[in-house]
């Protein structure tokens, strides 16, 4: 069994909720890959597999993916939210190319002591934090030059 299945699994269990063989198989979808997606992008990935999965269900279940601490929602773009799953990754944040859309995850230990200090400066206990970086990649610039 996998630890995301049996997190989830307790999780039901504590919430008194229905857990599904859809849930299972969604959440086996999501943690296959290391991807950001959006509800569109699993559901074709799920109907590749040939998975009987339908749209509504992945609504339904992502917010409780959410609540269980497996998921989080990463960014808002083109309209909809993209999310990622979290459990047994380490925390991230993301640099978003505006053109080709490439999104590529990275850490900075510098952002950690800034947290620190935002939290010495307004006395508040942080948890965490997103931060989410726009720009172009080096593969873009080239391409811009070579016009
Ligand atoms: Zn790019
Ligand atoms: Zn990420």
């Amino acid at each position: 069994m996998k630890p995301e299945i049996e997190i989830f699994r307790d999780y039901v269990r504590k919430k008194r909720l229905r857990n599904t063989p859809e849930r299972e198989l969604i959440i086996e979808e999501i943690f296959s890959s290391q991807n950001h997606f959006d509800i569109d992008e699993l559901y074709l990935r799920l109907r590749e597999k040939n998975q009987k999965v339908s749209k509504a269900s992945i609504y339904r279940t992502i917010p409780l993916l959410i609540e269980s601490g497996l998921v989080q929602e990463v960014f808002f773009e083109d309209g909809h939210l993209h999310y990622e799953h979290i459990h047994g990754r380490e925390h991230h944040c993301h640099l978003h190319c505006l053109n080709c859309r490439k999104i590529v995850e990275f850490q900075d230990r510098h952002l950690e002591s800034i947290e620190k200090r935002l939290g010495r400066k307004f006395n508040f206990d942080i948890i965490s934090h997103k931060l989410e970086v726009y720009g172009y990649c080096e593969e873009c610039r080239k391409d811009k030059r070579g016009r």
